[in-house]
């Protein structure tokens, strides 16, 4: 094919790609990265909080002095110290009853809810998750061909109510996907009681629960309540990564399976990557064995809360009025509701033309609503950007509101 744009294989694809269409983050990452616009619309962490230097001689090592293992195929379901070391992770968040043998270690967090998807969905199988959900999440869904039904939430997380309705009016769905701590995008998280309602609710229906708990452990005041699985072993699936907490670079996530289903996510994981990259793993082992991870973490806490309490300090002294949003106790993102009459897809180029981006509401939603809502992320840049770049977003809102 020559240069031209024209896709010429839109007959030849199968079924599952013919919906897909570009994620409007990937759409905005081109332009939200020139260093002039101020950019909320990402989710990177900021990997400058990391001592880059220290964590350089340790790769470097890792290549020289563990070269035989870590440049070297691996074993399917991981290395066995990583998902020792996994336990451990998990039992800082809570989940004390973990067996490294019902872990399978996953390129990022995103492989693991893809094996997951790969494993129980059938084109058209119905899926419940949060209203809105992450982006990511959405994408392997309707990479599965699967429905998603939205479950609305407020500033408590997933309402016990509308998933009773859901499951009623969906009485097949396949599973619950669920990010209930610090959620992406809405910054909420579920309380403890309605983690035990929202658990009855799914045991009495049958209904299998997917956890993605990538921002548990980012809290800002205090711990996070704990995780679902903490709570219940059968039907819960958990999955995490050390893209947040350590570095998004490895690519290292992982699922912890009830032992049953655990050696066919093996299968389906050798299906897709033959085995995650040694090196990535070799890299998180030394990592966890050699540096003070736990310390890391707090760096990290820190200059997240500096930075939420930077974005809220300036959403309440420079939004227009009618602008609500949420508060997070943890993770990077806070999502906003704009006043009535305004469309944050329709408002996006000219918030860009004004040097700022976001992520619109809709880019969360798998029924094309959000467009009263958008996503910002706290975590990538420092406190004077976030008030510059909330400073320019309420410029633009002033204008579409006197329009
Ligand atoms: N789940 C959620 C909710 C996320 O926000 C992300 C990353 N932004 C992931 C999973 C996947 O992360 P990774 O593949 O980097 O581990």
């Amino acid at each position: 094919m020559t240069g031209t744009t024209q896709d010429d294989y839109t007959d030849r694809y199968a079924r599952r790609v013919r919906g897909m269409t570009t994620s409007e983050i990937r759409a905005l990452f081109a332009v939200a990265s020139r260093p002039e616009v101020v950019s909320l619309a990402g989710g990177s962490p900021y990997i400058a909080a990391l001592p880059l230097d220290a964590v350089g001689e340790m790769l470097n090592e890792l290549g020289s002095t563990h070269g035989a293992t870590s440049l070297q195929y691996g074993i399917g379901q991981g290395t066995i110290e990583l998902r020792e070391q996994i336990c451990e992770v998990m039992a800082l968040s809570g989940i004390h009853n973990a067996s490294p043998d019902d872990v399978v270690v996953t390129v990022g967090g995103q492989q693991a809810l893809d094996l997951l998807a790969r494993l129980f969905l059938d084109p058209g199988d119905v899926v419940l998750a949060e209203g809105p959900t992450y982006v990511g999440a959405l994408g392997v869904l309707q990479a599965a061909q699967a429905q998603v039904r939205h479950v609305a939430m407020d500033e408590a997380g997933l309402i016990p109510e509308a998933l009773e309705e859901a499951i009623a009016a969906n009485p097949r769905a396949k599973f619950l996907y669920t990010i209930p701590t610090f959620q992406n995008p809405a910054g909420v998280t579920l309380t403890e009681e309605r983690r035990e309602r929202v658990l009855d609710i799914c045991e009495q229906a049958g209904l299998l629960v997917i956890e993605d708990d990538p921002y548990g452990l980012l809290s800002f005041e205090g711990d996070a309540p704990r995780p679902l699985r903490a709570r219940r072993r059968d039907g819960v699936f958990y999955c995490s990564t050390f893209s947040k907490t350590f570095a998004p670079g490895l690519r290292v996530g992982w699922v912890l399976a009830p032992h049953a289903v655990r050696e066919k996510l093996v299968m389906m994981s050798e299906a897709n990557v033959l085995c995650p990259s040694a090196f990535a793993q070799g890299a998180v082992t030394q990592y966890l064995t050699t540096m003070p991870w736990r310390e890391q973490i707090k760096v990290y806490r820190e200059i997240y809360r500096e930075r939420r309490d930077a974005l809220l300090g300036a959403l309440t002294d420079l939004m227009p009025a009618g602008t609500t949003w949420t508060r997070p106790g943890g993770g990077l993102f806070v999502w906003a509701t704009l006043p009535e009459g305004l469309d944050s897809k329709a408002m996006m180029p000219r918030a860009i033309a004004a040097r700022v981006a976001y992520v619109p509401g809709t880019g969360f939603y798998a029924d094309g609503t959000g467009r009263g809502n958008l996503r910002l992320n706290f975590s990538f840049s420092a406190p004077e950007r976030l008030r510059e770049g909330v400073r320019r977003l309420s410029g633009v809102m002033e204008q579409e509101l006197a329009m």
